[in-house]
């Protein structure tokens, strides 16, 4: 250098962006929303996170309408869903679930009040479709094809429309009134369908329904109590779970038939449960459940057990019924039960064994047999297959084995839940509708693979307190923002203030990646809280960087 004190710097005449760094690059990151575990949860695949993002913002109707995607029942699961979703929610692992539950039936509550209306999806079409039964599974499909357009008819053997929402989970767990107008406005208002209540269908009307109609669902549930069995169960005073629940919300049950009575419920499940606190409401002095599975066993819902504890009912476990005395005048007045020592055999079957050495027994004015629900599928009369359980045949599309008919909802499962029957009246509207447009019935939806809790960015959350009661905007708005919106953006901006090559701009609804100075470095994929950035290789990436 000679002791010259020169300096040369280089002077660029146009900018570095000449230079597409994004050509160094062999995978890219691509925003792709992941399945978010409360979604993998929902029996109806709800899309909760989604919705949750807009409740954040305060936009309660686009949030209702994310709900109505996949369900009419926004209110209805919101009161009695025994939602899975929120078992399964990652912020579970980090402080509290989210209130999923309880959000929902905030949206649903709003929407009933400020009457919003779903959108109809696709133009009216001819095709007529009939539904056999107006439970959740029935009004379902109702719901998913009136609102592409087809003209359906849902013939009920009731006065009443709801099925065991209206006659058997009862009003003091689900407001009558809010029921209605949610059935009203998201089902039978907006969109071309007609309900025929008291019409049974019996052989000869399903015949004449497969000509009238080019596709048939059925989804006429459980509607029958199974019996016991056993030496004096036609006694006066024994009544069955379902159709005592049946009756009572029919109004055909005297308002005090137990006055002062003492009633014994049989049974540990959620028909159990409701027969007893149903039995106090017509004037019991005791109720006292009793069911043969042990304390940790007992079918019927945590809570629903809870409630019914503090309202007074005892539960006794690990019984088995094994007679029930008269009084001498045809009335029930004791039962007499055996020590059950285990109820399912080894692979899990139920297979109930006893210690008859011991004995226990109840002085009783009436007896409530609620020990499952069976289906009368009489009116089928071996036109559609069954199965050994005596429930109809379908397959993954819920297809029967008659072309046109389909089937879901508790006639082909069994008891389940509400959330179980709008699953499955979706998905055999989607293959109606499938059916009817001449397509393959076969329903593949690639869903994604679930985020895990160890996947997600913990150090961009904090603890805060969950809300368990949503009776406001803002404590929805407060809870949604707990959300860790597993595999959605968030918006959140952590890929654009990261990465290093300026790649990542922010585009209307979201960000978005400029390949050309994209090195693939992955420091975004990295930063994302929710995981809703993937990297993929640029040779599995339809548009690669040479195709451009
Ligand atoms: P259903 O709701 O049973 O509806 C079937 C309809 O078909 C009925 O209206 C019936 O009258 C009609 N029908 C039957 N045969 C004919 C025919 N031949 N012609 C015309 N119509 C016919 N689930 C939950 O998620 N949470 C709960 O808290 C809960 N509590 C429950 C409490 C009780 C007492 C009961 C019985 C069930 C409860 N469930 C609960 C389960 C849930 O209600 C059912 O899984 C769900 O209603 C099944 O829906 P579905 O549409 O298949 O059948």
């Amino acid at each position: 250098m000679n002791g010259s004190t020169e300096v040369f710097t280089s002077i660029s005449r146009s900018t570095t962006m000449s230079t597409e760094t994004g050509l160094w690059r062999v995978q890219r990151p691509v925003f792709e929303p992941r399945l978010s575990p409360c979604r993998s949860a929902c029996p109806a695949g709800n899309h909760i996170a989604e919705s949750l993002k807009l409740v954040k913002d305060g936009e309660f109707q686009k949030a209702w309408e994310v709900f109505l995607e996949t369900s009419p029942f926004p209110f209805t699961c919101g009161d009695v869903c025994p939602h899975p979703c929120e078992s399964s929610c990652n912020r579970g692992k980090f402080d509290e679930a989210i209130s999923i539950r309880s959000v929902e039936r905030f949206l649903g509550e709003e929407a009933i009040k400020n009457n919003w209306f779903p959108q109809r999806i696709a133009e009216d079409k001819d095709e007529k479709v009939a539904i056999i039964g107006s439970g959740p599974a029935g009004l379902s499909c109702a719901y998913q094809l009136g609102r592409r357009g087809y003209q359906v008819t849902i013939f009920e053997a009731l006065p009443v429309i709801g099925g065991m929402l209206q006659v058997g989970i009862q009003d003091y767990r689900l407001p009558r009134d809010f029921l209605g107008r949610e059935i009203g406005n998201n089902i039978l208002l907006p969109f071309a369908v007609n309900v025929r209540t008291n019409y049974l269908v019996t052989q000869e009307v399903f015949e004449k329904i497969k000509q009238e109609f080019q596709a048939v669902f059925i989804a006429t549930g459980a509607q029958e109590a199974r019996a016991l069995n056993m030496a004096g169960v036609n006694l006066g005073g024994v009544f069955h779970g379902v159709s005592f629940l049946r009756d009572k919300a029919l109004g055909k049950l005297p308002p005090d038939l137990f006055a002062g009575q003492k009633v014994l419920v049989i049974g540990g499940g959620g028909v159990a449960v409701d027969a007893g606190r149903s039995a106090l409401r017509l004037g019991a002095k005791e109720v006292r459940l009793v069911c043969l599975e042990s304390q940790e066993e007992i079918p019927a819902y945590e809570q629903d057990i809870k409630d019914a504890v503090n309202e007074g009912i005892g539960i006794d476990c690990s019984w088995g019924p094994e007679e029930f005395i008269g009084d001498g005048r045809g009335r029930v007045n004791e039962v007499h039960f055996a020590r059950c020592t285990s109820v399912f055999d080894a692979k899990g079957r139920f297979s109930p064994s006893f210690d008859r050495s011991v004995k226990k027994s109840y002085q009783v004015d009436a007896v409530i047999i609620a020990i499952g629900q069976a289906s009368d599928l009489s009116f089928l009369d071996g036109r559609v297959k069954r199965t050994p359980e005596e429930r109809v045949k379908v397959n993954d599309a819920l297809a029967t084995d008659v072309p046109g008919v389909f089937a879901g909802g508790d006639v082909v499962t069994q008891p389940a839940t509400v959330i179980e029957a709008v699953a499955a009246g979706y998905k055999a509207a989607l293959s109606i509708d499938n059916y009817l447009g001449g397509k393959p019935l076969t329903l593949k939806e690639e869903l994604g693979q679930v985020v895990e809790f160890e996947e997600l960015n913990l150090g961009y959350f904090e603890h805060k307190t969950r809300q368990s009661q949503i009776n406001d905007p803002t404590s929805a708005i407060e809870e949604a923002k707990r959300c860790f919106s597993c595999g959605y953006c968030n918006l959140c901006g952590n890929c654009w203030l990261f990465c290093p090559d300026a790649a990542v701009r922010r585009g209307n609804e979201h960000y978005e990646f400029n390949y050309d100075y994209c090195k693939g470095c992955g420091i975004c994929v990295e930063e994302c809280p929710t995981k809703s950035i993937i990297l993929k290789k640029e040779r599995d990436v339809k548009e690669s960087i040479t195709d451009r």
